[in-house]
């Protein structure tokens, strides 16, 4: 790493810091006045999405697989652990480096941590809930995961990772924090993201039949990314060390966001049924009480709202020639 010119001011290191949901963070760390060390190897993140912050004094890029160790220098006030694939055709694609990042990475990434006495934030997921059999999913459930089916790759790495991450809190006093990712959307999912958003708005703005797996009468629910980064915010400040859920309990079928898609972009795309994917949970949805409790923190963003500022980045994408 090339280090510009000091800095005042804390540091946040953030792994997968050119993905989706990182990228978003690097924004608000620095619109917060932070020095952001954002560390990516770039499998699935982009330096498009960091572009904006190439000039900027407080911004260095590493690119580095955060599976490796590695050795930064000066003060590191904050590391948020979000290196990884995310996307279910994305983890399928990449089954070792998710389990090595959610396994080394995360033990590397909270070495990193303890070195520099710095608070440890881990990005969890809704997946530690597996095909869940109580809904709504509070914290408290210890989830029903497929160990070594398809998903397994990612479920098991991220029960490990926050495994770890509890045990460094335990065993060396490290101030971490667990945040459980519910559906996340927005700009700068990519086009061949794979993921139910990315897929059906694509498929409806190109007028290509959406796909639909399995009957459609599977739930989820889906969380603006900025509501979504506005929680990690107030956890990695106040939050419990225990894991606390990030998520809009807004449930509703997958047939239904199909349709709602399409009317948003104005699609007369058809929808076509494919087969439901191995292990696909049957029902996800967050129970946020402790997030409300210890973070005072709801979902603001309406699904069609956030919908809407998504489609216009997507038609951004699809104009600009399709697949990125
Ligand atoms: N899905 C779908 N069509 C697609 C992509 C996904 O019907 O083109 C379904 C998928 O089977 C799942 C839900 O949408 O039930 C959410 O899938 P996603 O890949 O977004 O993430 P997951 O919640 O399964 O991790």
């Amino acid at each position: 790493m090339i280090r510009k010119k000091r800095v005042q001011g804390r540091t946040a290191l953030i792994t997968g810091g050119a993905g989706f949901i990182g990228s978003h963070l690097c924004d608000r760390f620095l619109s917060e006045g932070w020095r952001v060390v954002c560390l990516d190897n770039l499998i699935t993140g982009s330096l498009d999405n960091v572009r904006a912050h190439e000039k900027e004094r407080r911004f260095d890029f590493v690119r580095h697989d955060i599976s490796k160790p590695i050795t930064l220098p000066g003060r590191i006030d904050a590391v948020l652990h979000f290196a990884s694939p995310a996307s279910p055709p994305d983890y399928l694609r990449y089954p070792i480096p998710t389990l090595k990042v959610g396994a080394l990475g995360t033990h590397n990434a909270l070495g990193i941590a303890k070195a520099k006495r710095s608070k440890f934030l881990l990005a969890s997921t809704s997946e530690v809930y597996g095909d869940p059999l109580v809904s709504p999913q509070s914290e408290s459930y210890w989830g029903n995961v497929n160990p070594v089916g398809p998903r397994g790759v990612y479920d098991e790495a991220k029960r490990y990772a926050e495994a770890i991450t509890l045990a460094y809190h335990r065993e060396h006093r490290l101030d971490t924090k667990i945040v459980r990712i519910f559906n996340t959307f927005g700009p700068r999912m990519r086009i061949e993201d794979g993921r139910v958003i990315p897929n059906f708005i694509s498929q409806a703005l190109r007028g290509e039949p959406m796909t639909l797996y399995g009957r459609g009468t599977q739930t989820r629910s889906y969380c603006y990314v900025s509501d979504l980064v506005e929680g990690i915010v107030r956890l990695l400040g106040r939050g419990p060390n225990a894991p606390v859920n990030i998520g809009n309990p807004n449930e509703m079928s997958v047939a239904r966001l199909a349709r709602l898609i399409r009317r948003l972009t104005g699609s007369d795309s058809r929808i076509v049924h494919r087969p439901l994917p191995v292990d696909d949970p049957k029902r996800r949805c967050p129970d946020i009480r402790l997030a409300q409790r210890y973070l005072k923190w709801r979902p603001q963003v309406e699904l069609s709202r956030g919908l809407v500022r998504t489609i216009e980045y997507f038609k951004t994408r699809v104009d600009a020639g399709g697949r990125r």
